[in-house]
């Protein structure tokens, strides 16, 4: 059984039951079956029925935004804005699919020789807690609207979200079968990338998930992208407009109680600016209000799990004793961590080499840009990065220069659905979203007729 457990006072939600090996096992014949008609039909009606689900998640938004809140812990808020990036995402694939996906001439001494991109099957979305509804979406509306068929396999802690979305699909007019959410032990997991209706995996969590579901997509031949950890660099040169950089530092700290792959985690700051930004930067966290996610003033809900606050703890006990000076916050009460303030953060602290996912801020102090650099790509992740400078020119040669998969200048990184997002090194491979994340999951098929 699974527990939904609300995050800020512990209360039990729901309870679920899950799937035994022979039930999973109808599951993946209904998608099997649901494959061989869904590769068939047209982009004119994949589009029509997914703006209906835009349009059901539009009407329903604050039921959706609620139960999120109350399985994961996230601001009331914040769950409408996920909601909100959802439906965008949605309008997005409807409308750009079929131009992603359209046939391609290529000149050659044959009479016509083109690339036609196909579907290839179904594809299992191993999905995390921390944004219940965006994340599955960025690997499902892709696939969908390929005419692959999708199986989600949720984390255990929003069951009910992943209910909730199977439930609003098929409300929306999809065939059964054509988006499933199986309530399943990981033990099963193996079972479902060995069936041959599964041609791929796609995987957003931590990095130990990645490698083991890597493992068994190579083991059974399918093809796997994975969206992992970071520990993103935040760089703050000489020139920053430091009232508006400390303002995105905090946000992309602190959103979502830290708990977002994304997030900035190290903060690198030069020598020259660095009394003024950490002033700013302790006066943003200090200002901010931890508690009850459903609260009105509140700005930093809970963590998601007890299991993850409590590792944060430690990891944050680990850098003190190493030598990392706690300038605030830093106390927990169950799933309630206040918003922390880390200076004086070096390599070898698990600030610096581990995922800091939860809202620990962490200040590296350098000397100069080409240092900054340096520590920037000291990382065995690669996911994002940012640059705060006045000077844009100077802004693009550092971005050129960070080992990651999305570096924004200026402004906050996040995830958008018209930009490729992914990683590097151990944040993973492969990409989600725009025309890059519809072509992971499809067979690039080559004609030639001579
Ligand atoms: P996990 O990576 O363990 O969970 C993410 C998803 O992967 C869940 O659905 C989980 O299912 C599944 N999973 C885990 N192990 C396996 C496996 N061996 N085979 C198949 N599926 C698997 O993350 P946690 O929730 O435990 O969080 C731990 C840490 O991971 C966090 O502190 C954070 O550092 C990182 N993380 C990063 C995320 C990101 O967006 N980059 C998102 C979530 C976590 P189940 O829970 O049933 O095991």
């Amino acid at each position: 059984m699974f527990k939904s457990v609300h995050p800020f006072d512990q209360s039990i939600v729901a309870q679920y039951d899950v799937l035994s090996a022979a039930e999973l096992d109808k599951c993946l014949e209904t998608s099997a079956s649901a494959y061989r008609h869904w590769r068939k039909t047209s982009f004119e009606h994949r589009r029509e029925l997914i703006l209906t689900v835009a349009g059901l998640l539009r009407k329903n938004k604050e039921k959706y935004a609620r139960l999120m809140t109350l399985e994961m812990g996230k601001l009331l808020s914040e769950s409408t804005i996920e909601l909100e990036k959802t439906i965008r995402g949605c309008e997005y694939y409807a409308h750009h699919a079929e131009d992603f996906l359209r046939d391609e001439i290529i000149y050659t001494e044959a009479t016509k020789s083109f690339v036609t991109y196909q579907p290839t099957g179904a594809i299992l979305g191993i999905m995390p807690w921390n944004f219940p509804f965006w994340q599955v979406f960025r690997f499902a509306l892709p696939a969908l609207m390929a005419g692959n068929v999708a199986l989600l396999k949720h984390a255990p802690n929003v069951t009910g979200c992943a209910l909730a979305i199977a439930a609003l699909f098929k409300e929306a007019g999809f065939p059964d079968g054509v988006l499933q959410s199986l309530v399943i032990d990981v033990d099963l997991v193996e079972r479902i990338i060995a069936s041959p209706v599964v041609q791929g995996v796609a995987l957003t969590g931590s990095e130990y998930a990645g490698s083991q579901v890597a493992s068994l997509a190579g083991k059974h031949i399918k093809k796997s992208v994975l969206e992992l950890g970071g520990s993103d660099p935040f760089i703050i040169l000489s020139d920053a407009n430091l009232d508006k950089t400390v303002k995105v530092a905090v946000q992309s700290r602190m959103q979502n109680a830290g708990q977002s792959c994304i997030a900035a985690k190290r903060f690198i700051v030069l020598e020259s600016i660095r009394e003024e930004f950490m002033e700013k930067f302790e006066r943003g966290i200090r200002a901010l209000k931890q508690g009850d996610p459903f609260q009105e003033g509140i700005t930093t809900g809970p963590m998601a799990r007890i299991d993850l606050a409590e590792k944060l703890e430690q990891q944050l006990q680990k850098c003190i004793d190493a030598g990392a000076k706690l300038i605030v916050g830093g106390t927990r009460s169950g799933c309630n961590f206040t918003p922390t303030l880390l200076d004086n953060v070096k390599q070898g602290m698990p600030a610096f080499e581990e995922e800091i996912f939860g809202p620990v801020a962490s200040v590296v102090t350098v000397k100069t840009i080409e240092e900054a650099i340096d520590v920037a790509n000291a990382s065995r992740y690669g996911l994002g990065a940012s640059v705060w400078t006045e000077d844009l020119k100077k802004g693009e040669q550092v971005a050129r220069l960070i080992e990651s998969g999305s570096v924004f200048v200026n402004s906050l990184m996040r995830s958008d659905a018209r930009l490729p997002f992914g990683g590097i090194k151990k944040s993973g491979y492969g990409r989600e979203l725009s025309l890059a994340g519809i072509r992971e999951f499809v067979n690039t098929k080559t004609i030639s007729l001579t």
